[in-house]
């Protein structure tokens, strides 16, 4: 029996390595001259490979239950111990990341590379599926001017986040073609657009703070961690944390807006306390100067205009009415975004090939059947911290293994 997977990317290398085992002949057609190149770039080159804490709260579909069986058939442990398996020894970063020993993602591409490779798996890079057509039980991929039959067909072409690294529409493409439906696709873990010229003006400041998105008014998300001005806008952990939220409310084209908490350790009560106590050290000083020994030096003249206390040109000079505005700024600064940085940088496609038509338990098309699909293509996205590669690896795995279960 012949196996045709479409994208050697972490779902289709999983999906391959399992369905070989069982003893199928598996070809893995990649685009890309290379196979895995989304993998090198994971993680800052250090690739996140999967969560300890996983839990289905960590993803969103449409289904949010689709995730259900592949967590429970695969969990963090048993990636850990895949990994281990085939030769990868993998620690604990922070927040329960986890990551490979060497901290290299090139050593996670090699040695999936090398496993598939010992199990008979057939790579073809440089080989871009263009369409794929049922002919009797067969699928015929139609790949570099030929067409080639396998008996199944798993199509594992990720979502649209960085296309230079690969992704394309085909995924969907393929999937329309079969009658499946599409869930409507936005960037997400990406960076956010403010038009805001006195943002652009912070370029280059990293603060450790919280950004909390409202949407309609009201709140949706709120994360804390790095936020990085940018010329462009706001960018960093916190800002990816919370960027589908607004990639969903700006598609949907819902009013949304972010609030940054600069201080977020501090209650508005405690931090008035602080700058009252921080009079005692404001001899001599001016409002900024003062400021600074708060906030990053950039941020303390962008604080003081956007309280409205430019003309206050001492610290000493500052009445209780203007601490507590002080106060007020520094914990709820509004930034109206005007976009995201789009799919070009974004680390995910949220939407999707909707889940509903997809065998949860064996990732089978509801519609066609011997027709798989697995990873980023689905109507599945995660959160920021080994989540996403976590579904790739755990969809691609269960497909391989229940495809390898009915060989005849
Ligand atoms: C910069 C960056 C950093 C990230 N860091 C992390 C991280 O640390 N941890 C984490 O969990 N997630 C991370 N992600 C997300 C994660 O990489 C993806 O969710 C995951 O790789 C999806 O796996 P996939 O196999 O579904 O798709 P992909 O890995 O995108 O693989 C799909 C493959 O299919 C190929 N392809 C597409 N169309 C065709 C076609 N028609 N014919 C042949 N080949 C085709 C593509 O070239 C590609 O190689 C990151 C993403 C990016 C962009």
């Amino acid at each position: 029996m012949r196996l045709g997977i479409v994208g050697a990317g972490a779902s289709g290398l999983f999906a391959a390595m399992e369905a070989a085992k069982a003893g199928l002949h598996v070809s893995v057609f990649e685009k890309n001259p290379k196979v895995g190149r989304k993998i090198l770039a994971t993680g800052n080159g250090r690739c996140n490979i999967t969560n300890r804490t996983i839990s289905a709260s960590n993803y969103h579909s449409q289904k949010p239950s689709f995730t259900n069986a592949t967590l429970s058939r695969f969990s963090s442990a048993k990636c850990v111990e895949y990994f281990r398996e085939i030769g990868l020894e993998v620690v604990e970063g922070e927040n329960g990341r986890l990551y490979p020993m060497n901290q290299q993602s090139s050593s996670v591409v090699d040695m999936l590379v090398h496993e598939c490779k010992r199990l008979g798996v057939a790579f073809f890079v440089q080989s871009e599926v263009s369409h794929i057509e049922k002919v009797g039980h067969q699928f015929s991929l139609h790949v570099n001017n030929e067409k080639k039959l396998f008996d199944f067909c798993l199509i594992a072409t990720g979502g649209l986040a960085m296309p230079t690294l690969g992704s394309s529409e085909s995924g969907y493409k393929f999937a329309t073609f079969f009658g499946h439906k599409l869930i409507l696709t936005h960037p997400s873990l990406v960076q956010l657009v403010c038009d805001d010229k006195a943002i652009k003006e912070l370029s280059g400041v990293k603060i450790e703070g919280s950004i909390e998105v409202f949407v309609d008014g009201k709140s949706r998300k709120c994360a804390l961690g790095d936020i990085l001005f940018t010329s462009y806008g706001i960018s960093g952990s916190a800002v990816l944390e919370v960027s589908r939220e607004v990639a969903h409310a700006l598609t949907c084209k819902e009013k949304t807006f972010v609030m940054l908490d600069l201080i977020p350790h501090f209650s508005k009560d405690q931090l008035e306390s602080l700058l009252q106590k921080r009079l005692q050290y404001a001899v001599d000083k001016s409002l900024t100067f003062w400021l600074e020994g708060l906030v990053n030096k950039k941020l303390a003249p962008f604080i003081v205009s956007l309280a409205g206390l430019k003309h206050i040109l001492k610290a000493s000079a500052l009445e209780i009415k203007e601490i507590k505005k002080l106060a007020l700024t520094l914990k709820s600064i509004k930034l109206h975004v005007e976009g995201t940085k789009g799919f070009g940088s974004a680390e995910v496609t949220a939407g999707g090939v909707d889940v509903s038509d997809i065998d949860p338990q064996t990732f089978e098309s509801k519609i066609v059947k011997n027709l798989y699909f697995t990873g980023e293509v689905l109507d599945v996205d995660g959160d920021c911290g080994g989540y996403n590669l976590h579904f790739a690896w755990g969809s691609g795995y269960i497909a391989g293994n229940e495809i390898g279960k009915r060989k005849k």
